[in-house]
């Protein structure tokens, strides 16, 4: 009985394994595809800086309008575009797309603001990197002062010769650099010390339901203190609730971003929501006074 059980079970998961490498294969191959297709679009959340109040920033964040699925957000594909590498193609076209986006932004107007770009690991590492990055912030004009990296932990842990020349390099052209997922990774913070790091971000899940997480505010509360003695500026992320944003700038985040504020948007309503936040603090600096 239960070996028969036993072997249905088996059938069911090579059955169970067959469809999901179908259904990887076919991704990957519309993968192949997507940036010719033109099928990619950046979505933009805005940063907040808590003592004034006002958007300073944006995070840009890649979705995928898939000509069957819909739109994917990046969990469903992310990880594919490393493994097959194609992550380099598609992680070069974000940069330029964010670089032009934002100076789109400023033609029509719209006070400069900082543009955050998350890197992966594998496009960090490639070897032209930075010619690539020098040749789009060549090719679309942006100030590189307005343009931020998102790099994560594990990067560090590579050979830090090579990390420590591309972050030296990237830094020198003006370009900001911040640690992604503060706190979830590395746990040897020397590299903080070695490499030329603006910002932190601290990692959602300590943010969520900070409320009822005495140690989440602790930790917190520690890295706020790491920040500010190494004078890095200090990111809170996924922030939802009004008691979670209470928490975070208790705890020493000077910016904040989550769905509290925006959910990430695509550039046109990004606009409209960044005009119709100003237009209420506008309304509300007049009642101040
Ligand atoms: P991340 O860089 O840590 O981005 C934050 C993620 O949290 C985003 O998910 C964002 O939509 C989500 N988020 C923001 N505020 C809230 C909130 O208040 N609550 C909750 N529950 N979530 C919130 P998204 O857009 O699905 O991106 C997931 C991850 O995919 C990103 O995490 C980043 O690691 C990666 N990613 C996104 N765009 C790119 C890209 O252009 N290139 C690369 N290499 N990775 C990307
Ligand atoms: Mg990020
Ligand atoms: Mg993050
Ligand atoms: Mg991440």
């Amino acid at each position: 009985e239960a070996k028969r059980g036993g072997r249905n079970t088996y059938r069911h998961y090579t059955a169970g394994m067959q469809l999901y490498s179908l259904d990887r294969m076919s991704l990957e191959t519309d993968l192949r595809l997507a940036i010719e297709r033109n099928e990619f679009e950046l979505y933009y959340q805005p940063q907040i800086a808590l003592d004034s109040g006002k958007v300073v920033g944006k995070e840009a964040l890649i979705r995928w309008h898939h000509p069957h699925r819909g739109l994917l957000t990046p969990i469903h594909f992310i990880e594919i575009a490393e493994e097959t590498g194609l992550i380099v193609a598609i992680g070069q076209w974000v940069i330029r797309e964010a670089c032009r986006q934002h100076q789109h932004w400023l033609q029509a107007g719209f006070q400069p603001m900082r543009i955050s770009v998350n890197i992966s690991a594998m496009q960090f590492y490639q070897s032209n990197f930075c010619d690539m990055v020098e040749t789009i912030i060549h090719d679309t004009g942006i100030n590189p002062g307005y343009l931020e990296f998102e790099l994560t932990e594990s990067m560090f842990m590579q050979d830090a010769d090579t990390v420590v020349k591309t972050l030296r390099r990237l830094h020198g052209l003006g370009i900001k650099l911040a640690i992604d997922d503060f706190g979830t990774g590395y746990s040897n913070l020397s590299y903080l010390r070695k490499f030329p790091i603006d910002r932190l971000k601290v990692d959602q899940s300590f943010i969520k339901g900070i409320e009822h997480e005495p140690i989440n505010v602790e930790i917190v509360k520690t890295i706020a203190a790491l920040a500010r003695s190494m004078s890095l500026e200090l990111v809170a992320e996924g922030v939802e609730t009004d008691v979670e944003l209470h928490w975070a700038e208790s705890s020493g985040c000077t910016f904040v971003q989550g769905y509290h504020f925006s959910q990430p948007l695509p550039a046109e309503k990004f606009t409209r929501w960044v005009t119709e936040y100003k237009y209420q603090a506008d309304q509300y600096a007049l009642v101040d006074m």
